[in-house]
């Protein structure tokens, strides 16, 4: 094996990869040597997330429709088996539990949990195949502890680290690991989202607004997504191969 690339031979599938942490899980394997397939809806964006590394390639899908996810997956596996799968895909909406809807939990079912278990049962037969494999769900704190006004995602997550659990115990004898990342807030999209949503519902400003989503944080910040993409590298890498059914949180201490 070569140290500087560790993952040079190996292929790595990373859904919503065009842009936040998925793009920054992408850029971070593929610099460890990985061949990566990037999964996400919007081509534009992929294909400039991919420009520039020869070793990367674009695969338009909306991962909560199975038959993409199959058609999907199914290029993938053509190009060179699949060794690495990092769920990231996701989305969170917000709302009082009142008012939060059966369609809104069915999205944040569909997006957070369905769609990694769909990932995950095409890209397994390669794993399984050639005795190694790495699974890495992105998760969330609010897969570890509760929050208001996010019932409908912090039960996806909740639901997704279950899963990393169980599958780890299913394929820890097959030279597989299955691990859960859990991120604070990061700063990407979604952050800035939800910044967005708590100054249009409650009239502060944005730094309050902002302020009221890091204030658990211990060390104050936002977590950068590149800090996210070292944990998923170092699961990935040499060295972690007893590593299974984690979900380790990458959020300055707010979890403890
Ligand atoms: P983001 O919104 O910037 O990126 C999410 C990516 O997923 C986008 O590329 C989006 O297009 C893609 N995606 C969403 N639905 C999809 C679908 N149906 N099919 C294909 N692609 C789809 O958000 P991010 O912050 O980079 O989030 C990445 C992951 O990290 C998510 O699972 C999110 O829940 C998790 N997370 C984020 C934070 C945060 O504070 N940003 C905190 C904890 C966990």
């Amino acid at each position: 094996m070569d140290a500087e690339l560790p993952l040079a031979g190996r292929h790595a599938v990373i859904t919503g990869a065009s842009r936040g942490i998925g793009a920054a899980i992408a850029t971070r394997l593929a610099g460890m040597g990985a061949q990566t397939t990037l999964i996400g809806r919007d081509r534009r964006a992929l294909e400039r997330q991919a420009s520039g590394d020869r070793n990367a390639r674009a695969v338009v899908c909306d991962v909560t429709d199975p038959v993409e996810v199959e058609r999907a997956f199914a290029e993938a596996r053509e190009r060179m088996p699949i060794a690495i799968l990092i769920n990231n895909a996701g989305a969170a909406e917000s709302a009082p539990f009142q008012k939060t809807s059966d369609a809104m939990l069915e999205r944040m079912l569909a997006v957070n949990l369905g769609a990694a278990f769909r990932c995950a049962r095409a890209a397994l037969p390669s794993m399984i195949e050639t005795g190694w494999g790495r699974i890495v769900n992105i998760a969330s704190i609010a897969g570890l502890r509760g929050y208001p006004y996010v019932t409908a995602y912090v039960a996806a997550k909740h639901a997704l680290v279950g899963f990393t659990r169980a599958l780890a115990m299913e394929t820890a004898r097959k030279g597989i690991t299955v691990n859960a990342v859990c991120p604070g807030y990061t700063d990407t999209e979604l952050v800035r989202n939800s910044v967005a949503t708590i100054v249009a519902k409650t009239g502060r400003s944005e730094s309050e607004a902002l302020h009221e989503l890091i204030r658990h944080n211990p060390q104050a910040r936002l977590i950068r997504p590149e800090e996210v993409a070292d944990a998923v590298a170092w699961l990935c890498g040499p060295g972690a191969d007893s590593i299974t059914g984690q979900a380790i949180a990458v959020a300055g201490g707010e979890i403890m």
